[in-house]
């Protein structure tokens, strides 16, 4: 369901979850004059805490989604394993952007793999593996290294095994946690880039420069902006971006994960219908920052310039990290981001550090 006019300021723009995503879509909500009401299932979440309103509740509570979809404008998700049920529910009271069949692709990795290839987007091979025994099999055709994923709930490296010779199939099998699980050979990257897209009501297109994200222990740590990749590259990644969100009728914000390989080849990996961790450098290094398009394409308005006047070079604050945050504050070129987490856990995302390079 699409609305049928543009929102205009003052309306009010409902955020399933209530991580530090939505915490920055409220902030870049709030600046153009937009209220926002958060679902989240904790009181005193990062978003809750600058959103003028809160629906505190289990995703599984029909009666408090419906009472969250029946006071807001328009919805949409800033995390990506929000039970597939809930958004389709608030989708019969309010319109949902992106459309929740996105989410749904994205949440499962087969289904995300199945995709791409049917769109002609490349991939790392893959193989579903529903059992042990299917996994053995696999392990067998695929060689070594290679990666075992859990299809559902997987992020920052959660649910995932690099299978090595010493790893047998039933230990991989345990740790990966899943039902079901994929396993993918492994790349053997020069680097990971990803892009954004945002893409509004009328099929305007912005499209951020690629940029190089490092992972510790599968978890985004640094991230580069632009990538230093050659300019050639950097148009295919944009080109490979743009595809995967027009084939999804995108109405949003879309983060496509690839690999550049040793040959300079790109593979997709993930893709995330929201704004994206590696995105966060464009809210002090951009024109328009990834949050502030999200809402724009949200409401029906014109998407803002992706232009860039610094690169940067975008610091996760993981767990302890956060005890940092004064140093940022004493470099001149470094913004400082803190999500508001009241307890401190060793993978957790506590906050972030935008490093400016200013073109002069
Ligand atoms: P994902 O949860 O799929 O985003 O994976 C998290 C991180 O694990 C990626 O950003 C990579 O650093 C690494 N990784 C995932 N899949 C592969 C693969 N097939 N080959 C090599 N590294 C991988």
């Amino acid at each position: 369901m699409m609305p049928p006019t543009a929102l205009a300021p003052g309306a009010t723009i409902g955020i399933l979850g209530g991580g530090q995503l939505g915490r920055m879509t409220a902030l870049a909500a709030a600046r153009l004059g937009f209220r926002c009401h958060v679902f989240a299932t904790e009181a005193d979440s990062p978003a809750e805490q600058v959103c003028g309103a809160a629906t505190v509740a289990e995703f599984s509570d029909r009666e408090a989604l419906e009472r969250f979809a029946s006071v807001v404008d328009i919805v949409t998700f800033e995390f990506e394993n929000i039970p597939a049920e809930a958004v389709r529910l608030v989708s019969t009271v309010r319109p949902v952007l992106p459309r929740p069949e996105i989410l749904e692709i994205a949440q499962d990795r087969l289904r995300e793999k199945d995709f791409l290839r049917s769109i002609d987007v490349d991939t790392a091979a893959y193989r579903e593996v529903a059992d042990e025994v299917a996994l053995l099999r696999a392990m067998r055709d695929f060689g070594h290294p290679a990666v075992l994923k859990s299809v559902r709930m997987g992020y920052d490296g959660k649910g995932q095994v690099t299978l090595t010779p010493e790893i047998k199939a039933e230990e991989a099998w345990q740790r990966m946690g899943g039902e079901i699980g994929i396993l993918e050979s492994f790349v053997d990257f020069t680097c990971e880039i990803s892009v954004i897209v945002a893409r509004g009501r009328n099929g305007a297109w912005a499209t951020y420069p690629p940029v190089e994200n490092q992972h510790v222990a599968h978890i985004l740590d640094t991230t580069i902006a632009p990538a230093r990749i050659p300019a050639e590259t950097a148009m295919r990644a944009e080109v490979i971006a743009r595809h995967i969100a027009e084939k999804l009728d995108l109405v949003g914000v879309l983060a496509v994960e690839m690999f550049v390989t040793q040959s300079g080849d790109l593979l997709a990996n993930e893709i995330a219908p929201r704004p994206h961790n590696s995105g966060h450098w464009t809210i002090d290094a951009c024109i328009t920052s990834q949050f502030e398009q999200l809402v724009r394409a949200l409401c029906g308005l014109p998407l803002g310039s992706v232009e860039h006047h610094s690169d940067a070079v975008m610091k996760n604050l993981i767990g302890g990290e956060v005890e940092k945050w004064r140093d940022a504050l004493n470099d001149p070129l470094s913004k400082l981001h803190l999500y508001g987490k009241a307890e401190t856990q060793p993978g957790r995302k506590m906050g972030h550090v935008t490093r400016l390079i200013p073109h002069r």
